[in-house]
């Protein structure tokens, strides 16, 4: 049985775990530093050092990380929601504290190989998966491999442009999908309608019990996500999407909010099929540990 570890670094904490076959074991989060990249990577590495000293036969080591990484996934190009995560030799760095071989990858293409191997879009030749958290970002498995693109940024969905002239985003880039729909997005145009501080969640739970203001807040990023799926089956039509990342994870207001407008923007072309993501917010770690065994 293969033996590998996954660690997920995210915009605000930094989850690992051991993966036996296809069981998670040894699940562990910690938040993110906001100390700049080194401290991130003493972060990863004193994690995995933990890791092994309680399985020591996991030598194989998968890193997810929330930004675009340069062709050959050695460097990390920017991770657009971590500070000063910028132009990061993440595969030489981790080498030099740990000793041992890492295989890099983005987070939301781990997270779409274990749902496709694992999960929701398992059994399936197509699938799109799609995380909406801090970010927003995709991993696209056509005929049964993951899509890279020419120079490895393909489903980097987060930073198309859906509204030019509004708000920017992490990339700096305007109208951003992520920076009208993301959690971060959600979290602040509900603070700015409300006039105090509201968290993604106390978005979504206002809203669903009929606050107006958070009510119209919700329902354009939803209908966001959803007109761009819509606008990917176009572009790519897969056999299904898998939705998951934080604030997919509020549930049936989110799903029915994102289909409803999936709907609407590709009738009379091809129905989005949208499904839930079933490793939930272990998707991230356990691609990452996948990963480190594809190579
Ligand atoms: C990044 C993507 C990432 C996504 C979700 C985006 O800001 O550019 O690479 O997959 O966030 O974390």
């Amino acid at each position: 049985e293969q033996i590998s570890i996954g660690v997920d670094v995210g915009g605000t904490k930094i989850a690992c775990g051991v993966l036996r076959g296809e069981q998670l074991l040894e699940r562990h989060v910690q938040p993110t530093p906001d100390t700049g990249w080194e401290g991130v990577l003493d972060a990863i590495a004193a994690q995995v050092k933990a890791l092994q000293a309680a399985q020591p036969g996991a030598r194989l080591i998968g890193v997810g990380v929330p930004g675009p990484l340069n062709a050959d996934r050695t460097r990390v190009k920017f991770a657009p929601n971590i500070y000063g995560f910028t132009d990061v030799p993440l595969v030489d760095g981790l080498r030099e504290r740990l000793g041992l071989r890492i295989v890099l990858e983005n987070d939301a293409k781990a997270a779409a190989l274990a749902e496709a191997h694992l999960g929701a879009a398992r059994g399936t030749e197509s699938s799109v998966y799609v995380t909406v958290s801090t970010g927003i970002g995709a991993g696209l498995v056509l005929n049964g491999r993951l899509w890279r693109g020419r120079h490895g940024i393909a489903g980097e969905i987060g930073h198309i442009t859906v509204m030019p002239g509004g708000p920017v985003s992490g990339a700096g880039l305007d109208g951003a999908l992520e920076a009208v729909a993301s959690g971060t997005a959600i979290a602040r145009d509900a603070s700015y309608a409300l006039n105090r501080d509201v968290s993604t969640a106390e978005a979504f739970s206002l809203a669903e019990q009929g606050h107006p203001a958070a009510r119209r807040v919700v329902a354009q990023a939803l209908r966001h996500i959803g007109t761009a799926l819509a606008d990917l089956q176009k572009t790519l039509d897969p056999e299904v999407f898998v939705i998951g990342g934080g604030v997919a994870s509020v549930g049936d207001y989110f799903f029915q909010g994102v289909q409803r407008a999936a709907d609407e923007y590709s009738q009379g072309f091809a129905p989005v099929t949208i499904r839930r993501a079933q490793l939930g917010t272990d998707a991230g770690v356990i691609g990452a540990a996948l990963a480190a065994r594809h190579g």
